[in-house]
């Protein structure tokens, strides 16, 4: 059986920013994935460039139990840790969007540098763990390729969204196996499957205000053929489960808006006006009647402004879309048992968890990648 200091489960962005930090402190290092090559879904992410790291990482832009659990790790790894890291490495980097910083010539740049730096460690790729026990002081670890033992082990198994991607619940059934909690798991960053709008709609891609809670939302929203979808609504998915509220035309006082056309413009139709600021589709979904804006009532007015700017869909109104395109999942290990410095379980000593495995999920702009950065470093820090 081969023996190391360190074995990490789960070549993804966690278990390889672990291997880095476990390596230049002179640990044996072995990383043992079932895929056929390590960091699968950084590849994959930010639509191949990669969204690795946003400059507004803070406590409150994560969500699960206890977002506070991240403080401790995102204070060690910053988003500029991050950046420096990459400029290391020569890598190539935009500002996207406000703090949100892509790679230039595409994710496998960052994927290429993760490996790289976990050169020196055993990597034991097509290979699945199948158990672990721990005996006296060392973990056993059953695989379909042999035992491996290790001192410690770092459970980076990821999440179950993306199946495609090649997933498991390993890190959840070891978690629940060695004492832990599991928060229950749902998918998030997604789409949202509601009756509330026709799929006629299907296409149309607006910016929106969507308040969830006591937060509101500012960003991109695309209706689909069964629901809508776009960064607002992938937001909304991270949050905690409630009503949502749209509305298709921030800044602007739709109800005086139609009032004053009544008066002026008293001959236009309702869609008409709408269609100023707004798609023409929608517009007309919203009020398909042909009648003159000044044969309205001030009330009938009201209804429709509240059609633009108020539109509820309750939250039994509400289905996520589904495990298969969400980009991560809310739940996962509690972290009320894991040392949010060291990301080591406080019930079974040697034994840690890092990156979405956790019950920490991010919001969207690179916040989840960075997690997996900074709890990844930490483990591997203490491992
Ligand atoms: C399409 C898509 C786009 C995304 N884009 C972004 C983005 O731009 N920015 C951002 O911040 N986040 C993004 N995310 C989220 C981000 O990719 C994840 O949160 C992050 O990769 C999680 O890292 P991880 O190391 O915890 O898990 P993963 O990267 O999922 O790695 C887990 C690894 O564990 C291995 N494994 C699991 N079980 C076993 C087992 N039993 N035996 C052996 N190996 C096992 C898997 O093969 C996998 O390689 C995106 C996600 C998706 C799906």
């Amino acid at each position: 059986m081969q023996k190391y200091d360190v074995i990490i489960v789960g070549a993804g962005a966690a278990g390889l920013a672990a291997a880095a930090v476990a390596i230049s402190r002179g640990r044996n290092v072995a990383i043992i994935d079932m895929g056929d090559v390590p960091a699968r879904k950084v590849v994959a992410s930010g639509g191949g460039r990669c969204n690795f790291t946003n400059s507004a990482v803070a406590a409150n832009r994560y969500f699960g139990i206890n977002p506070n659990f991240v403080r401790g790790a995102i204070a060690r790894t910053t988003p500029f840790d991050i950046l420096a890291w990459a400029t290391a490495h020569n890598i190539q980097f935009v500002e996207k969007a406000p703090g949100q910083y892509f790679t230039k010539h595409g994710a496998k740049d960052i994927a290429t540098a993760l490996i790289n730096d976990a050169h020196g460690a055993e990597m034991l790729m097509q290979t699945s763990v199948i158990s672990i026990h721990k005996d006296s002081c060392v973990f056993n670890i059953k695989t379909n390729r042999g035992l491996y033992s290790g001192a410690s082990v770092i459970i980076a198994t990821g999440g179950t969204s993306f199946p495609t991607l090649g997933v498991s619940d390993f890190g959840y059934v070891v978690a629940k196996q060695f004492g832990h909690k599991i928060i229950p798991i749902r998918p998030a960053l997604c789409a949202i499957a509601t009756k509330c709008f026709s799929s006629e709609l299907a296409g149309i891609s607006i910016d929106v205000e969507i308040t969830v809670g006591r937060e509101i939302i500012r960003d991109s929203m695309l209706f689909t053929h069964f629901g809508i979808g776009g960064p607002a609504v992938y937001r909304t998915t991270v949050r905690d489960f409630d009503d949502i509220s749209i509305n298709f035309a921030p800044g602007i006082d739709v109800y005086a808006m139609l009032t004053d056309a009544k008066h002026k413009s008293g001959r236009k139709s309702v869609a008409g006006i709408l269609a100023e600021f707004l798609p023409t589709r929608l517009a007309k979904w919203i009020c398909s009647d042909n009648k003159h804006i000044a044969d309205y009532r001030d009330a009938e007015l009201r209804t429709i402004a509240n059609k633009v700017q108020h539109v509820s869909v309750p939250k039994n109104e509400i289905k996520l879309h589904g495990m298969q395109s969400a980009e991560v999942v809310r739940g996962g290990v509690d972290t009320s048992q894991i040392s949010s410095k060291t990301m080591e379980s406080k019930l079974c000593q040697g034994l840690f968890f890092a990156g979405e495995v956790l019950d920490i999920s991010g919001d969207l702009g690179g916040f989840n990648l960075h997690w997996a950065w900074a709890s990844g470093r930490a483990a591997g820090a203490n491992a």
